[in-house]
């Protein structure tokens, strides 16, 4: 194959185009990479439809991507020391930061660097190399994009889910790590929710509540470590707070991770706390305008932590991918949406209609 093959946004809200590209020769520290599975995302959809302020036009959606090493541009290395090789498959870290910055270097935030770009959000496809965005059968991995090294065995569906969701769970779990034999309550039973119900239970969680309103959703989170899982669905406000309470000896829970994506759901969540415990924040990914809270009595009267999370770093992704290596059968499930490749329209619409709560697009060859 000598040309790549991208879906391509040119107008916001309308079907995506295919695009033909040459295929780069990758310059020093570069990689080629022939995607095997690339993951559709919630904010995928968002970005479709325009509500995200970062996208320029055209663009190959896309952040997501699990594939095989086609070239490198003189040497290249894994972030663990592995040297790259034609035929390797490798995950990446989405985010591109500059790790020269006040943020990156002292602060050591490279997620929240002021100059970090992101594959298949920031930037346009209009100019060489084209390939930055995983609606595409190949992207090439800029110098400073930092890989991963997968095993063989590791299914690429599973390593896709890790590399988005799981690695911003991971982040939640590493701002507030609930202590052993503690009480947790996750709002949202989708894939990072899913993945925040994993890592509680790594973590040494005693009690680990999932409320969500799909009981498909909610079994697979029992699965992955809740002990208990609550449908918004057949339960009122008062009754949910009222188990949420019970099932925590009557303080509240130590910590709640927020996953719905739902404002309304933080004001609820709020609630459930311990005095003392923290609330964690990721599943709000486009603006959504103000959101009103009872400050003083469920934040500062209870000493409540209130903490945002946004995106995730390299180490997220190693602690997302070690996490699915003890289950990968179990997290495989978090995928309900399978397309081919050719099918991102009708992927990206089926996510947005909500008929699927995780897609991939699957490319053929060999894998
Ligand atoms: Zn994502
Ligand atoms: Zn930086």
């Amino acid at each position: 194959m000598s040309e790549a093959y991208a879906h391509v946004l040119t107008k916001f809200g309308e079907a995506l185009h295919d695009r033909r590209y040459p295929l780069p020769d990758p310059g020093p520290g570069e990689v080629l990479l022939r995607l095997e599975v690339s993951g559709v995302c919630g904010s995928d959809v968002h970005q479709w439809q325009g509500l995200d302020p970062r996208v320029p036009l055209p663009l190959i959606p896309g952040h997501e991507g699990v594939g095989r090493v086609v070239a490198t541009g003189g040497e290249a290395r894994d972030v663990q020391g592995a040297k790259l090789a034609e035929g390797d498959r490798i995950a990446f870290n989405r985010g591109v930061s500059c790790m020269a910055c006040r943020t990156c270097v002292v602060l050591r935030q490279p997620a929240l660097c002021p100059h970090r770009w992101v594959y298949g959000i920031t930037r346009s496809c209009q100019d060489p190399p084209h390939l930055v965005g995983c609606y595409s059968s190949h992207v090439l991995l800029a110098r400073n994009v930092q890989t991963l090294c997968l095993d063989d065995d590791l299914s690429p569906v599973v390593a896709v889910t890790a590399g988005c969701s799981g690695a911003t769970a991971a982040h939640c779990f590493e701002e507030v790590r609930p202590g052993f034999g503690s009480r947790v309550v996750i709002q949202g039973p989708g894939p990072i929710g899913a993945y925040c119900a994993a890592f509680a239970k790594a973590s040494g969680a005693e009690t680990i509540i999932v409320v969500g309103g799909t009981a498909s959703r909610l079994r697979l989170c029992e699965e992955l470590g809740a002990t208990h899982t609550i449908n918004r669905r057949e339960t009122t406000v008062a009754e949910r707070l009222e188990e949420i309470l019970e099932l925590t000896g009557g303080e509240g829970a130590d910590a709640v991770y927020e996953a719905a994506g739902d404002q309304a759901a933080i004001a609820e969540g709020l609630k459930w706390l311990r005095t003392g415990g923290a609330y964690v924040s990721c599943g709000v990914a486009e603006p959504r305008g103000g959101l009103e809270i009872d400050f003083f009595h469920d934040i500062a009267r209870r000493n409540v932590r209130l903490q945002g999370i946004w995106v995730s770093d390299m180490r997220h992704l190693l602690e997302a991918v070690r996490l699915v290596e003890g289950q990968p059968e179990t997290f495989e499930r978090l995928v309900d949406g399978r397309f081919r490749f050719e099918e991102a329209n009708e992927a990206l619409e089926a996510v947005a209609a909500r008929e699927v709560s995780k897609a991939v697009l699957i490319h053929d060859g060999p894998s």
